[in-house]
Formats: structure tokens, sequence, C-alpha cells
């Protein structure tokens, strides 16, 4: 039986790959060790619970204790745990660093007495910065806009140095922007979409010209398994959706998907240094055999279904955020 410990299980993709991995992999166990801040939530795994493939540990990954005696009982690392939400990052970096950082290398730390076959450390495209033409391939060298993409950067180049330095097997993956059920409504895609079922505008920053490249988080986990079978130790792997739009062409389908237009925009003051474009080249990841097959039309309405048939999920969350901070 293959052992793997993953940080950030509870969280929108960790949540999403544990689902796939777990099903698609039967000789594998797993232990999930997740915080649960305000964006990880223990229901989000609830399937799992009565599954003997699967040990939940609430815990921070700055606990060195922790994660040293956790590491010694798997033989992979597939690291998820970040503080992620870019709007918070530029007016309270401190935990993004702490986390995205410190925690990165508190695990990586524990991996140089840990006997692992790999240590996937996840990635994001913004640690590139923005590109206005052609795609980043996995050489470029990393520009980081906010203290998000700078603590991530950060983490990708610690995770580099102790691959060097002390030969952990580290795999490094870089995507596109995630949507997909669970993802917490304080993101574009499911703020939009929770925002019209309530019969709310939807908030846009500037005039919508940005561009993100759109990757459903199925595809995100088949990815991540995929690259968990077939992945070069020291290698990074771009993913890319291969669906790039701007904010306004997203915000359309959405509101063309609810029966509505342009009068249920609210454009609001942009967001400090925002990067333009994110464009990835995925050739590498697909020369190994990795292919992207599913459309944003048939994602977005599954997304949508899964929104409106999941009320209570997202509604208390939503209620929950203008009480935090
Ligand atoms: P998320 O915010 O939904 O989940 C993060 C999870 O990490 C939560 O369950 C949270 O409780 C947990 N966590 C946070 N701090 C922790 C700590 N100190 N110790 C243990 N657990 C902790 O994030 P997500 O969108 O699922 O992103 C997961 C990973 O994917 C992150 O590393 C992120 O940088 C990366 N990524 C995300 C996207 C995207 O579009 N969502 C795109 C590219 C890369």
């Amino acid at each position: 039986m293959n052992r793997v410990l993953v940080t950030g299980g509870s969280g929108f993709i960790g949540s999403n790959f544990l689902r796939y991995f777990l099903n698609k992999f039967k000789d594998i166990s797993v232990i999930n060790l997740d915080k649960l801040t305000y964006a990880g939530l223990r229901s989000n795994t609830v399937e799992h619970e009565t599954n003997p493939r699967y040990e939940f540990v609430h815990g921070d990954i700055c606990n060195a204790e922790l994660v040293k005696s956790l590491m010694s009982r798997v033989d992979s690392v597939i690291h998820f745990a970040a503080e992620t939400h870019v709007d918070r990052s530029i007016d309270s970096p401190d935990e993004f660093v702490r986390t995205n950082v410190l925690g990165t290398n508190t695990l990586l730390n524990a991996a140089k007495n840990a006997k692992l076959k790999r240590f996937i450390h996840f990635s994001t495209d913004e640690v590139y910065g923005s590109i206005k033409q052609g795609s980043f391939t996995e050489t470029f060298p990393l520009d980081p806009s906010s203290p998000y993409s700078a603590a991530k950067a950060a983490s990708d180049l610690l995770a580099l140095a102790y691959h060097k330095t002390h030969g952990i097997p580290v795999i490094i993956m870089r995507c596109t922007n995630n949507y997909g059920p669970y993802h917490f409504p304080e993101k574009v895609i499911p703020l939009f979409i929770t925002n019209l079922i309530e019969g709310k505008k939807v908030p846009l920053y500037a005039k919508g010209g940005n561009v993100r490249d759109w990757l459903y988080v199925e595809d995100t986990a088949r990815a991540v398994s995929f690259v968990f079978e077939h992945g070069k130790i020291g290698e990074i792997y771009n993913v890319a959706g291969r669906c790039e739009l701007s904010n306004i062409e997203l915000t359309g389908m959405i509101l063309k998907e609810f029966g509505k237009g342009e009068e249920m925009i609210q454009y609001v003051k942009d967001r400090l240094a925002h990067d333009f474009r994110y464009s990835l080249d995925m050739s590498k990841l697909e020369a190994l055999g990795f292919e992207i097959t599913s459309t944003i039309h048939d994602n977005l309405r599954k997304t949508i279904d899964w929104y409106r048939a999941n009320e209570a999920w997202w509604r208390k969350l939503k209620a929950d955020r203008y009480t935090l901070k």
C-alpha cells in the first residue's frame, strides 16, 4: 500500500483531488493534514470519513513535530496547503508568508529524514507574473506581483533548493485558475454564480479586460494523479486549461447561463498591481501523455448546477465571510 500525506485536502482543490485520487487508486491510503482555516471545511471530505484508507489530521503545516511524525508514516507528499486569496494577501500578507513559505519549509525540512518517493509541491501560474503575448514555459524566470504569488514563488524556490541540496524528490506543478464545485465563494466564478442565484449584481474589476486561463478542478485532479504516476523527480510541470478568456468574456458566459445581461455587472475599483494576463505552455506535460479534453461550456454548467444544488454549503460561508476578521 502506498501512503500519501496530502496537505490542505479540505480546501477547494485538495478536496476535489482526494475524491478523484482515492477512487482511482485503490492501493493508496491518504493522511489529510489540514488546519481548517476559513477556507478549509471538514465537511468537504465527509464521504471519506468511514474509508479505512483515509485519515484526517487537524493541524498546521508549520508544526514541525507533527509534520515530522506524519512524514515518517508515508512514502509520498502532495502539498496543496496555502493561503490563496490574492486580495487578502494585499491587505494582510503575514499569514501568507507564514503558511506558504515557512509551512513549506517545515515540510521540506522534515522530508530530509523521511524516505519519500516523491514530494509534489503544488504551485500557480501567478509565480511567473503577467505576459502580454505567448505563454510561459517552465524555464521562465519568476516575477510575481502580489504577496500571495511572491510567497508561492518563494516556496517553489525552496522546494527546488531542497532538491538540489538534500536530494528531496521534489516535483513542482504550476497550474492556471481553477474552477468547479467546493470553490470558496470569495473567488470570481463562485462569487458571480452565487450572487446571481441571490439576485445580486456581479462586481467586476476595472473594465474586465484581464485575461485568465480556466482549468476545471477535475482536470487538475487528473493532472496531479498523472504526475504522481509519470512525473520525473526534479522537474516542473505547467498545467493549463487551454481556455483563455478575458474577465468580461467569462462574465458574459456566466450571465448568459442565468439568462441575464450587462445590467447585472457592477464595475469596481481595480485590484492593486493586477496582472493583465496569465498563460502557460503545457507542452512538457502533454509530451508525457496528459491532455485536457473537457470544455468550459460543459464544466461551467456543471459548476452552476452544483452551486444551485448546494445552497446550504455556500450560503453559510458567505454569511460567515462578513463576520471574519
Ligand atoms: P483553498 O484556500 O481553497 O484551500 C487551502 C487549504 O489549505 C484549506 O483547506 C486550508 O484550511 C488549508 N491550510 C491553510 N493554511 C494551512 C496550514 N498552515 N496548515 C495546514 N493547512 C492549511 O485553496 P485552493 O484554491 O484549493 O488551492 C490549493 C493550492 O493550489 C494552493 O497551494 C494554491 O496556491 C494552489 N493553486 C490554486 C489555484 C486556484 O485557482 N484555486 C490555481 C493555482 C494554484
